[in-house]
């Protein structure tokens, strides 16, 4: 028989980053959501971390963002939760060297659950995962693009072989470079500035070109000036990551039944709201795009806190899915540089300093990085017919230990939550109807 008319359920969450053991649980608001994710043909997430190896450095240099290393035992409890399928690309791919991503991949294999977008080099991280199902086959390609000037200055992208070298363990990438379209004159008089700065002596004077200003600051990356009549920021992926990608995408289609693309970014804004507002940035609606029309059925992105749904071409595009869970405050223990950059004592400092030294605001404390959705799919003959978007929460109110589980939301609570994903996905031409706590989009 085929799977043509079979309906394929489909769960999907955001970035998990579980640090205690949730099977011991009895809170009848998560296990709602463990019935849910257990009861679907897939449950997908983007596991946001590593899983620990003895032999695993930290490498990731002058970080603020937390180093996740994965208790061994962290595979079983996803997979205990029903997740079958997962993302592995994402930023924390690189906080431990290449013996903690050998590790993530054979633990999550050997607890049932099929990964992809990270690997031993690149072709291997860009392998799609595949899911058989008796509803169906699911192919899932996983991207990052998390890097971002600053933190993340160098993507943890994988790479191939060559010759006597191995290639590098990481994420299958897709690069992308901020540009500043300005006008003419705003770019002839940076050039003056530049000069006058003796910035020409810098190495990136030799990246300009007719309609373009290299601005270098010393060692770190700089800013490229674009000449252009409307003023703006915009970002620009690398062609060749993208054309690999959809390359996968196409085959992947010859392969199964449907496509998901997962791609994690911090990137956003566009020319309109510059990079800090919530909404997609270009690079990224541009892959989408393109990712639907190469044959993807399903693109799930993650990586900040929801950014709105757009359907283009009848296939959904979540531009963020927000987080299923996050339990930052009770990992136990944390390398050196963490506790350098927080300017704290690393010989006298211990981890519960770590979380008082954050200021209020940042990381687990904004609503937004505790609340997230389950979002409840119904496939069939090669399309998605509705979309159920079931609201949660991660407890923030709760003791430290109790928080970043996540339950579904009621009440109050549901609407607040929804409210904000209606608003988002409202300007992206979406119509979420809300009954009893629930989102519904109909396709
Ligand atoms: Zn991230």
């Amino acid at each position: 028989m085929s799977n043509e008319n079979k309906v394929l359920s489909l769960m999907a969450s955001g970035s998990a980053m579980y640090t205690r053991r949730v099977s011991v649980s009895k809170d009848p608001d998560f296990l709602k959501v463990v019935d849910k994710l257990r009861s679907a043909d897939v449950s997908f997430m983007n596991f946001e971390g590593q899983i620990g190896h003895p032999d695993a450095y930290a490498i990731k240099p002058y970080s603020f963002a937390s180093y996740f290393f994965g208790e061994p035992w962290i595979a079983k409890e996803y997979a205990w939760t029903g997740f079958n399928l997962t993302s592995l690309a994402n930023n924390h791919m690189n906080d431990w060297s290449h013996h903690a991503i050998e590790e993530s991949i054979k633990q999550l294999d050997e607890a049932g659950i099929v990964s992809s977008g990270a690997g031993m080099n690149l072709t291997a991280a860009r392998e799609p995962g595949y899911l058989d199902t008796a509803n169906g086959r699911v192919a899932l390609i996983s991207i990052d693009s998390s890097h971002e000037q600053g933190e993340f200055v160098q993507p943890p992208m994988a790479s191939d072989p060559k010759g006597k070298f191995k290639g590098r363990p990481g994420n299958n990438t897709i690069r992308y470079d901020v540009v500043l379209d300005a006008k003419r004159e705003t770019i002839e008089k940076l050039k003056k500035i530049r000069k006058e700065l003796n910035l020409d002596k810098f190495r990136g004077r030799e990246a300009d070109t007719d309609k373009t200003l290299f601005f270098p600051n010393g060692g770190n990356p700089g800013l490229t000036f674009r000449e252009s009549d409307e003023p703006g920021y915009t970002t620009i992926s690398y062609q060749k990551d993208v054309d690999e990608n959809l390359k996968w995408i196409k085959n992947a289609k010859e392969m199964a039944d449907y496509v998901i693309v997962s791609h994690h970014t911090h990137a956003n804004g566009d020319k309109t709201t510059g990079p800090y507002a919530e909404v997609p940035a270009d690079f990224v609606k541009k892959f989408a795009h393109d990712a639907i029309d190469a044959g993807a059925d399903i693109c799930l992105f993650h990586g900040m806190h929801g950014k709105g749904i757009e359907i283009y071409k009848d296939k959904p595009i979540f531009y963020d899915l927000g987080w299923f869970s996050w339990m930052v405050e009770t990992l136990p223990r944390f390398p050196y540089d963490l506790y350098d950059n927080w300017h704290l004592d690393p010989y006298n400092s211990l981890p519960a300093d770590i979380t008082n030294a954050r200021p209020a605001g940042q990381f687990g404390v904004s609503p937004l990085w505790n609340q997230g959705f389950l979002y409840d799919f119904k496939m069939q003959s090669g399309k998605v017919k509705e979309i159920k978007l079931h609201p949660m929460h991660m407890g923030r109110h709760l003791k430290l230990w109790e928080r970043g589980l996540p339950r579904i939301a009621t009440g109050n609570k549901a609407k607040e939550i929804l409210d904000r994903q209606v608003e988002m996905s409202d300007k992206l031409g979406t119509k979420i109807k809300i009954e009893n706590d629930i989102g519904i989009v109909q396709l």
